[in-house]
């Protein structure tokens, strides 16, 4: 039996998504919502430069 997930992995944890948390980043890739968010939040956190 072939071990398929009906579901689109998420692109940024790999694991299946499913339909109710499903999300498309900005390449049109499926990724959980949560995930999402988190890469999104990760983004606006300004990185402190070494000085
Ligand atoms: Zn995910």
């Amino acid at each position: 039996m072939p071990n398929i997930t009906p579901f689109p992995i998420c692109s940024l944890c790999n694991k299946p998504v499913s339909l109710e948390t499903s999300r498309a980043d900005e390449y049109g890739k499926a990724v959980h919502e949560g995930c999402y968010l988190l890469k999104v939040s990760a983004k606006r956190v300004p990185t402190v430069p070494k000085t």
